[in-house]
């Protein structure tokens, strides 16, 4: 379901992000043998703390692991325990986060928190292969790291983008989302590796930044014109991002962006914002 990625140098690899679950984690592992067997991952990077970022960390905890500042406090808040109780939850939320986590298995994951914590940017030497952390965050999360590699001309971005599928801002500021991927398109690289999706260029930077765009001036309009966020959320057209996937990620946005707007408003739990999005599921 997420990316992962392997850099590689002379003797030693850097991992950007583990697996959901331990068994995706050790496959992954396993296939990767023929690169690290000469080159052990000494580093791993977390990209941000979504579970399926960083569930499979006690699987490599003999390297060093290392996530911004705001990706360690989300991991603090939501960890294996939390995500297995709201699956399990008797609720619309809970029957929706089933759906799609239902496929995932979290049996036995022990939270392994990063080592290491860096604030803003990282430069890391991995056996003579630069890499470059920069936290853009908070914007999906509360920290949102790009693993950028200069001389492959590739960055990971993280949730950052989504190639072709909704992005979910879970956190925000939408503004922070927009500079974020201003930082992407500024890189030199040609390969983009997503959080979620192919492998693909900065064509899918691009379009992320225009949907956070459109629905940010949606749902601005309507919150301006008192519409509940729910209601904004079912009266949007997507337009020509209606065939992204798990549009109705939508409903959360709408939430974050009148949050934004009226801090006064109460924020919503992890099960009531997946019951917003069971809500809006049946009309995408
Ligand atoms: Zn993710």
């Amino acid at each position: 379901m997420s990316n992962a990625g392997l850099v590689t140098g002379r003797g030693e690899s850097l991992l950007v992000d583990t697996l959901y679950d331990l068994r995706l984690t050790k496959t992954m592992l396993d296939t990767l043998t023929p690169l690290t067997s000469t080159a052990p991952i000494s580093v791993v990077v977390n990209t941000h703390g979504n579970g399926d970022h960083w569930f499979g960390n006690q699987l490599v905890a003999h390297a060093d692991i290392v996530a911004a500042r705001g990706s360690v406090e989300d991991m603090r808040q939501v960890g294996p325990a939390e995500m297995h109780a709201l699956t399990i939850a008797d609720s619309a939320g809970g029957r929706f986060a089933q759906r799609i986590f239902g496929r995932f298995d979290y049996t036995g994951i022990e939270p392994v928190l990063p080592d290491r914590v860096f604030d803003g940017e990282m430069f890391l030497n991995v056996g003579g292969t630069e890499v470059c952390l920069i936290d853009v965050g908070p914007a999906h999360s509360a920290g949102d790291t790009i693993v950028y590699v200069p001389q492959a001309r590739t960055v990971y971005t993280g949730d950052i983008v989504f190639a072709g599928a909704a992005p979910i801002v879970w956190h925000g500021p939408f503004e922070r989302w927009l500079a974020a991927c201003d930082v992407l398109l500024g890189l030199d690289a040609d390969t983009v590796v997503p959080g979620h999706g192919p492998v693909t260029t900065k064509n899918a930077v691009r379009e992320i930044r225009d949907y956070l765009e459109y629905v940010h001036e949606q749902a601005t309009t309507r919150f301006t014109a008192g519409m509940p966020a729910m209601d904004a959320a079912r009266d949007i057209r997507l337009g020509r991002f209606a065939d992204l996937h798990e549009s109705e990620r939508l409903a959360v946005n709408v939430h974050t962006v009148y949050r934004a707007l009226d801090p006064s408003l109460p924020p919503l739990d992890g099960p009531a914002l997946f019951g917003c999005m069971a809500e809006l599921c049946p009309r995408v």
